[in-house]
């Protein structure tokens, strides 16, 4: 049968009626990969998966949660949706909203956002309103807003967006035959890793599996509210998309951490980078700077022990590394690009060098 997105799929665990307009773009049924080369390199015994979510239609996982968001949206008779993104849910809104015919307003930091996610917004022809502050500011503003003007808010404060998302919990298990021991994340609002727990609880007990997960979320040293165990009011990283200071699901969050006996840690942007550039050197598979901590985390938790051997751990790959070229191309060596004349022994002698 035709794949037509995950409302469809997992229909009977999702809030839509039998005649509800369902709003999809074929979001979900994302591959999960299990990594070849990075175990072997870290020396350990572990069955490591990525969750490949930037393979979704507009490159990030948020798709799972405005596909939801926009069906229930267009259900009630809405004609326009608004966020506030560092970029991601407003490339989602406005592909969603193009598709179901109606608004989007997405407010964003200003310069602040990754290129191919202002190409999305921007093309999908969505209404973009760039403000003189950061995602936590924006935040604030759309909480207000729908007192103030006729728009639905599609931000994870949406509890439909939520429900859309804990979706990729099912396909984890629905694919492996059991719960993960450990699902590692990366953490800026905390809608993913609560979403999550949804999925997995939901789960385990309706005795689609035996377990839940450990949950372990990974926040960049300069935006880790969790790890200060308060607000930062002026986060900063190179993962854009977890550039979060004040996160909006916190209580959820800190809540499941205690329940499922997980665990959050801050990392650098060296070694989020550094772990983008060994995922696509090592395994093939680009994500953006947000997604790799989940991998970077892991590897360092899967060192030190604290992951044990004999585990099966899934990372999270929240979006895709065409998000971001600008930090992707700032991650290589222009220099190394070799520049020849159009002749085959000038090719021949690169190619030869170079083996
Ligand atoms: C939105 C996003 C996150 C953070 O997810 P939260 O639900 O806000 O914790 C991480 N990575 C990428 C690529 C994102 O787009």
């Amino acid at each position: 049968m035709r794949y037509t997105g995950l409302i469809e799929k997992y229909r009977d665990r999702l809030p839509v009626g039998d005649n509800t307009r369902l709003i999809s773009l074929g979001e979900g049924n994302t591959p999960l990969i299990k990594l070849e080369n990075i175990p072997v390199l870290l020396g350990k015994n572990v069955d490591l998966y990525i969750k490949y979510e930037g393979l979704n239609p507009t490159g990030s996982f948020k798709d799972r949660g405005m596909t939801m968001a926009v069906t229930h949206a267009v259900e009630e008779g809405s004609k326009a949706i608004i966020c506030a993104s560092t970029g991601n849910t407003s490339a989602a809104a406005a592909a969603y909203a193009a598709r179901a015919g109606i608004k989007a307003f997405v407010i964003i930091p200003e310069g602040k956002i990754a290129l191919g996610k202002l190409a999305q917004a921007m093309i999908h022809g969505s209404t973009i309103i760039q403000i003189k502050g950061n995602f936590d500011d924006g935040m604030e503003i759309v909480k207000e807003i729908a007192d103030h003007a006729p728009v639905s808010i599609v931000n994870s404060i949406n509890p439909y967006r939520l429900q859309g998302q804990k979706t990729a919990a099912f396909e984890i298990i629905d694919e492996l035959g059991a719960a993960p021991d450990y699902h590692c994340l990366p953490v800026g609002n905390a809608g993913n890793i609560t979403a999550h727990w949804m999925g997995y609880t939901e789960y385990k007990d309706a005795g689609k599996a035996s377990k839940t997960p450990v949950m372990v979320g990974y926040q960049a040293e300069g935006a880790a509210p969790f790890i200060k165990g308060s607000r930062v009011d002026n986060p900063e990283t190179v993962a854009t998309a977890i550039r979060i200071g004040n996160p909006q699901s916190w209580d959820q969050a800190l809540k499941l951490s205690k329940e499922s006996k997980g665990w959050f840690t801050a990392h650098s942007d060296d070694i989020i980078l550094a772990a983008q550039k060994l995922l696509t050197e090592k395994e093939g598979i680009f994500c953006e700077p947000a997604s790799a901590i989940s991998v970077a985390g892991a590897m360092i938790d899967i060192q030190s022990g604290k992951i044990p051997e004999g585990s099966t751990v899934v990372c999270t790959l929240t979006g895709h590394g065409l998000k971001d070229p600008d930090t992707a191309i700032g991650q290589c060596d222009q220099s190394a690009m070799i520049n020849v004349n159009p002749t085959l022994k000038e090719v021949k002698k690169a190619i030869l060098d170079n083996m």
